[in-house]
């Protein structure tokens, strides 16, 4: 079964409920819980709700009501696409450690490859020596130079040196990986501060995406992170991984409504090749089937 079979299993049942004719009290609330238990979140359920009720009394097909209410909820398509009108491009990832942060540094540098992008990747987070060692065998096994130092030595230096290599050699993209915990002295917030500075400072004329990558078994521990995240540097897009886990995909929806950003990329498995551009409406035709 492809992904999206799993993620869209409660809209089946939706469907069989509602294919018994007039809807019954217990019948609207087998449906909440429904939404609920995918992920969508208390509010967006209030409002599908209401949109599903006054779909149902005009007589209107289940699957196309709740088709156009999903789509009304997203964000317009067009903050959607990287901003790549320059051909070059920086990326700041962040995101909590276990997310899939790494592996979605080696997929966006697999996709831009493929687009024939010269690509380079920096090391910036020096806590974790594995998460070095992670990134450098990404970038052999993908043939894309790795900017790094030791394990210990600053954030903000590693970054410095991968504007100058971005500089001499003339990249295309440079995809920046992040620290996602720190030792309690030092702050994470002002490490993604320091980082994002550097690299608006030191190359104002290329743009920058600083992208959220965000695990779509997300909990609420995690939302608030990425509210701090989004008022410390902003952002500007985020990746949801591991889409074909456990996710029932309402999650999308709700994390766009939530942090007010919109999902650019899902990530679909482990290789670099699962990595798919967002769409709203390619999603929500595949889980409505
Ligand atoms: P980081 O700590 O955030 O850098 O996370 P990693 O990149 O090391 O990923 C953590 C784990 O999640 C690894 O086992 C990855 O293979 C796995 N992973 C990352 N993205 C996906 C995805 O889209 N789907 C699945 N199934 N696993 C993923």
């Amino acid at each position: 079964m492809m992904w999206w079979g799993k993620v869209g299993k409660w809209f089946n049942q939706i469907v069989s409920i509602a294919s018994g004719g007039k809807l019954l009290d217990e019948d609207w609330e087998e449906i909440e819980a429904l939404l609920i238990q995918a992920d969508f979140g208390v509010e967006l359920v209030d409002e599908i709700m209401i949109a599903l009720r006054d779909a149902m009394k005009s007589q209107e097909d289940i699957k196309s009501a709740l088709r156009s209410v999903m789509l009304s909820k997203f964000l317009p398509d067009e903050g959607r696409k990287l901003h790549l009108s320059t051909g070059r491009l920086k990326v700041l990832f962040l995101g909590v450690n276990g997310t899939g942060k790494t592996t979605t540094v080696a997929k966006l540098a697999h996709y831009f490859k493929e687009k024939g992008k010269s690509v380079v990747l920096v090391a910036a987070d020096t806590f974790r020596a594995a998460a070095i060692e992670q990134l450098a065998e990404w970038g052999s096994w993908l043939s894309v130079p790795v900017i790094r130092q030791m394990p210990g030595s600053d954030a903000g230096a590693v970054v410095y040196d991968g504007v100058a290599s971005f500089k001499a050699r003339g990249y295309d993209i440079m995809l920046v990986d992040t620290a996602g915990r720190m030792h309690t002295k030092h702050n994470l917030m002002e490490e993604v501060g320091k980082i994002n500075k550097i690299l608006v400072n030191q190359l104002p004329d290329v743009p920058q995406e600083n992208l959220l990558v965000a695990d779509s078994t997300i909990g609420q521990n995690s939302y608030n992170q990425a509210m701090l995240f989004k008022e410390k540097v902003g952002l500007n897009g985020i990746v949801l991984t591991k889409m074909d886990g456990t996710s029932k995909g309402g999650v999308v929806l709700r994390i766009e409504k939530e942090l007010g950003v919109p999902v650019k990329f899902i990530g679909t498995g482990e290789r670099v090749e699962d990595l798919e551009e967002f769409s709203p409406e390619v999603f929500i035709d595949r889980i409505l089937g």
